[in-house]
C-alpha cells in the first residue's frame, strides 16, 4: 500500500504548533513508517506538491503569501486540518486586527516619532504584503478538521492523525472539539 502523503504548513504562527508535533516523540517513528512527509518547514521542499492526503496548517492567514499558499494547499490536499488556535480562530496572530488596517499597523510598527530615517520596508521579495485583516484558515479556504489549542497537545495531534491514517473519519462538531 502506498504511503500516505503528509504535509505540514507554517502560515502566520510562532511554530509552537510544529514543536508540539515533534513532541509526539516515538510515535513519529510509526508515523514515518506510514506516511511520507512531502512538504513541511522541517523538510527542504520549495513547492507545495499535488496529491497530498493530509495537510496540517499552523498559523493564521496574515499576508498575501499566506493566502496564496492556503489556496494552493487546499487545491492539492484531500484533508486539511486547521492546526492550533491561530489557524482555528486567528488567536495571537490576529491581535493586530484592532490596531487598524495593514498600513496603520505598519506605521505603528516602523514609524517611531524620534527615528529620523525610519521607513516601512517595501521590498516585496523580502517582506510579504500584509492583508488588512488577519483571518483564520476557514475564512479563506474550506477546512476539514480543527485541532484547537495553543499549541494543541501532542496526544490530540497523534489521535487525529491515527484516526485518519487508519481510515477513520472522526466527526467534528463544535460541541465535540475539545479545547485543551
Ligand atoms: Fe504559536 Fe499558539 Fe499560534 Fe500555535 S496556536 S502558532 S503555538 S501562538
Amino acid at each position: 500500500m502506498a504511503a500516505v502523503k503528509l504535509a505540514t504548513v507554517w502560515l502566520g504562527g510562532c511554530s509552537g504548533c510544529h514543536m508540539s508535533f515533534l513532541d509526539m516523540d516515538e510515535w513519529l517513528i510509526e508515523l514515518a513508517s506510514r506516511a511520507d512527509l512531502v512538504y513541511s518547514p522541517i523538510a527542504d521542499v520549495k513547492e507545495f506538491p499535488p496529491g497530498v492526503d493530509i495537510c496540517l496548517v499552523e498559523g493564521a492567514v496574515a499576508n498575501e503569501d499566506n493566502r496564496h499558499l492556503a489556496r494552493v494547499l487546499r487545491e492539492r490536499s484531500r484533508v486539511v486540518i486547521a492546526f492550533g488556535d491561530c489557524a482555528v480562530t486567528g488567536n495571537v496572530t490576529a491581535l493586530r486586527n484592532p490596531l487598524g488596517v495593514a498600513l496603520e499597523v505598519l506605521q505603528l510598527a516602523y514609524l517611531r516619532p524620534h527615528e529620523e530615517h525610519a521607513r516601512i520596508p517595501d521590498d516585496r521579495t523580502v517582506v510579504p504584503v500584509l492583508l488588512d485583516r488577519v483571518m483564520p484558515l476557514h475564512a479563506v479556504v474550506p477546512v476539514d478538521y480543527y485541532l484547537p489549542g495553543c499549541p494543541p497537545p501532542a496526544e490530540r495531534i497523534r489521535q487525529l492523525l491515527s484516526d485518519l491514517l487508519d481510515g477513520r473519519r472522526p466527526e467534528q462538531t463544535a460541541d465535540r472539539i475539545s479545547f485543551g
